[in-house]
């Protein structure tokens, strides 16, 4: 069976880290635009140039720029079991191109499922959040620890905050959400399953799991 979900949920939700959870669990891969477009900017191409303002800024990169990658990233063989999206669509333009993309490429539709926490909790994540610039596990120094102080449990590279988990990117990513992102919750209608963001790690993954199949 394929299984492709598109995780929604605002700015630090926890999408990431359920998305490399369930990526383990189910052996398919997780696709994050963030992080692909951040790999972008690290080799300086000329798509990571572009974004790059629109990311430091805390707004969302243009609709065609991000559909062109999840385009290229859905033709490769290994996502023909399915995969996990995470951070994708944002918008409902994205949302409808990734329909079209799934038709196009005879996948099975999507599951969407909505990561709910409280913007308080939010911001408190957000502060905190660390991540690897060479795996992308993301951490948080106080709710989820590295081992070792500032680095990765995985490949022991130096974790670092993202420019755009700074104060001022913060309010405008919020704002991004708000008015482009979380509309999509009502878009995709009976289709999207809602579960509670808050809580152990594990618990979470547990509710993500029993929506799914419920
Ligand atoms: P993330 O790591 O998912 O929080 O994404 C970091 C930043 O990358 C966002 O604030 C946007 O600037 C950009 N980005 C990631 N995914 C998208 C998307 N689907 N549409 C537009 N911009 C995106």
């Amino acid at each position: 069976m394929q299984r492709n979900l598109i995780l929604l949920g605002a700015p630090g939700a926890g999408k990431g880290t359920q998305a490399q959870k369930l990526s383990a669990l189910w052996g398919i891969p997780q696709i994050s635009t963030g992080d692909m477009l951040r790999e972008a900017r690290r080799q300086g191409t000329a798509l990571g140039q572009k974004a790059q303002a629109f990311m430091d800024a805390g707004k969302l990169v243009p609709d065609e720029v991000v559909i062109g990658l999840v385009e290229e990233r859905l033709g490769r063989p290994d996502t023909r079991e399915g995969v996990i999206l995470d951070g994708f669509p944002r918008t409902i333009p994205q949302a409808e191109a990734l329909d079209r993309l799934m038709a196009k490429l005879k996948r099975e539709p999507v599951w969407v499922l909505a990561i709910d926490v409280p913007e308080a909790e939010l911001q408190l994540r957000l502060g905190g959040r660390r991540s690897c610039p060479k795996d992308n596990t993301p951490y948080h120094v106080k709710f989820n620890p590295p081992r070792q102080i500032g680095k990765c449990d995985q490949c022991g590279a130096e974790l670092f905050q993202r420019e755009d988990d700074r104060p001022e990117a913060i309010s405008k990513r919020f704002a991004e959400y708000q008015n482009k992102t979380a509309p999509l919750v009502a878009h995709y209608g009976t289709r999207a399953k809602r579960v509670d963001g808050t809580g152990a790690l594990d618990a979470i993954l547990e509710r993500i799991q029993r929506a799914l199949v419920g």
